[in-house]
């Protein structure tokens, strides 16, 4: 079994005050979750360490939750000075931008991988996609102007108001429409790595495209930077597989987002077994959003839905594992991974896709 959890790093709305400047300045919040979004604090990082620590699979070893990162957020004191004419990045290594506060967040995060329940992976540079917020500034328009009064409350975006900002290798808007050229990912990527590799002190192995929105020009560039396994969204419950590239594709299978939609634990386990019984792993997706407390306490019920189904899953399955991204590679590529206690074995079976059906 293995989590997989987006959106880590990545600020929205500057807590209560820049959610009362935003009112003030006539955007209606509070009409969808994403509205709430803000940016995790130590306080939560911490609850979900004590939470994983809690659980052990039957080889003693904790549960782990993989988190991808956004690298980089807008250095909106930057932009401000520019007008908001352009876009300034300020990367995770030189902290928040502007009035943003976390006291003890990054050591939080530093501190759950140090105790194995975390595994940072890669997200992106920026969630958004940068051709379609730059045509956008050079506009005076209802998408510029909104733009503009997010920045001056020191939130980038919020998604579901402006699908238009796109994910960050695929612009949705003319021109330039669709994905972006390699050139153009393989620079983000490396840019990405980098402030990765700086940040946790270790490469990045595995990554997920914001939106999931990814072509073979990122899979491409992603091997380049050392990245061994792909994340996809939960579309198409694929099995696990090999691409071209040698990087092992896992697909999720499971989406437990109480903020958006809660269903009854015994479902989770019902789908959790429908994956084993097919001989794949449950591949569970919880956005960073479920465990935010600032705004909105989304944090209480995810960490008790998650506890119950972690439980469930310890009783009812008695070889549970709980793995990340690279113990997935490590069995597929070597039938085996490291685990606390030493190496553990794990049976594989290959089936050849083509002719399956
Ligand atoms: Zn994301």
């Amino acid at each position: 079994m293995l989590l997989q959890s987006d959106d880590w790093g990545r600020v929205g709305v500057r807590d209560k005050e820049g959610y009362e400047l935003l009112r003030a300045e006539g955007v209606r919040l509070g009409e969808h979750p994403y509205d709430f979004y803000t940016l995790e604090t130590a306080e939560d990082v911490t609850a979900i360490h004590e939470l994983l620590k809690r659980h052990r699979d039957s080889t003693g070893r904790s549960a782990c939750m993989g988190m991808n990162f956004v690298m980089a957020n807008l250095d909106f004191k930057k932009i401000s000075k520019s007008g908001f004419r352009d876009i300034s990045l300020m990367p995770l290594t030189d902290g928040l931008p502007g009035n943003w506060k976390r006291e003890g967040l990054f050591e939080a995060y530093r501190s759950g991988i140090e105790d194995g329940v975390f595994s940072p992976s890669l997200h992106g540079l920026t969630h958004f996609c940068q051709l379609a917020i730059e045509h956008a500034l050079g506009k005076s328009n209802p998408q510029s102007h909104l733009l503009r009064t997010l920045w001056r409350a020191e939130t980038p975006y919020i998604y579901w108001r402006m699908p238009w900002v796109g994910y960050e290798y695929n612009n949705p808007e003319k021109p330039r429409q669709g994905f972006l050229s390699a050139e153009l990912q393989a620079k983000g990527i490396k840019e990405a790595a980098g402030i990765f590799k700086k940040f946790f002190s270790r490469a990045a192995t595995s990554a997920c495209a914001p939106g999931y929105r990814a072509n073979s020009d990122t899979h491409k560039a992603w091997a380049g930077q050392g990245i061994r396994v792909v994340q996809n969204g939960s579309g198409s419950p694929l099995p696990p597989h090999m691409d071209a590239f040698e990087m092992l594709h896992l697909h999720r299978t499971i989406d437990i987002e109480p903020s958006q939609k809660d269903l009854p634990v015994e479902k989770y386990i019902q789908l959790a077994e429908g994956c084993f019984a097919r001989g794949v792993p449950a591949i569970i997706s919880v956005h960073a959003i479920n465990f935010h407390s600032s705004l909105k306490d989304f944090r209480s019920a995810t960490l008790y839905s998650l506890d119950e189904f972690l439980t469930a899953l310890e009783r009812k399955f008695p070889n549970l594992l709980y793995v990340h991204d690279m113990d997935a590679y490590d069995i597929v590529s070597r039938g085996k991974f490291r685990s606390v206690g030493g190496t553990v074995s794990v049976g594989v079976r290959s089936v050849d896709m083509s002719v399956r059906s």
